[in-house]
């Protein structure tokens, strides 16, 4: 079973989704294997999207993900990775197909309200940022 590392972002926790979320990606029978509420700080943010940090739009998404709670997850199943990634819809809701995360929930471009690790490398990196190994259930 691979793992990929799942945000709920702060624009969806605010409008009380977790629980609609979390019915979506377990209806796809994908497993939710670790989670927990957190609140990031700026430097946090920063690291976590450092990828993107000569981007136009990097200093507002930092700001964005630390503007309340988030809830991280960790999630299995077989091609965990890229069904997640289908489920969330494409980056701007706008663009995403029906029946998505981010179609159904997503405010705009920036607040998506969700995240989901893009390779199996990005995935390992991404949830030992967040999880220590007693914190993600091995099924
Ligand atoms: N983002 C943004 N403006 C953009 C592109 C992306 O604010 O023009 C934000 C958005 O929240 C997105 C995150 O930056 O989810 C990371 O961007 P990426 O291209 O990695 O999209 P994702 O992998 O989340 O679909
Ligand atoms: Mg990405």
């Amino acid at each position: 079973m691979k793992l990929t590392l799942s945000i709920i972002k702060p624009d969806a926790v605010k409008r009380d989704l977790i629980g609609k979320i979390n019915t979506m990606i377990e209806d796809k029978s994908i497993k939710i294997v670790g989670q927990k509420m957190i609140k990031l700080s700026l430097e946090d943010a920063q690291m976590f999207y450092s990828v993107h940090k000569d981007r136009a739009f990097y200093q507002d998404l930092c700001n964005y993900m630390i503007s309340g709670p988030i809830v991280v997850q960790v999630l299995s199943g077989k091609d965990v990775i890229v069904k997640y990634r289908e489920l969330m819809g494409a980056t701007n809701p706008a663009n995403a197909e029906d029946n998505t995360i981010r179609k159904s929930y997503g405010v705009s471009v920036e607040e998506n309200s969700v995240h989901g690790s893009d390779s199996e490398e990005n995935a390992k990196i991404e949830i030992d940022f967040f999880f220590s190994k007693r914190e993600i259930y091995n099924f």
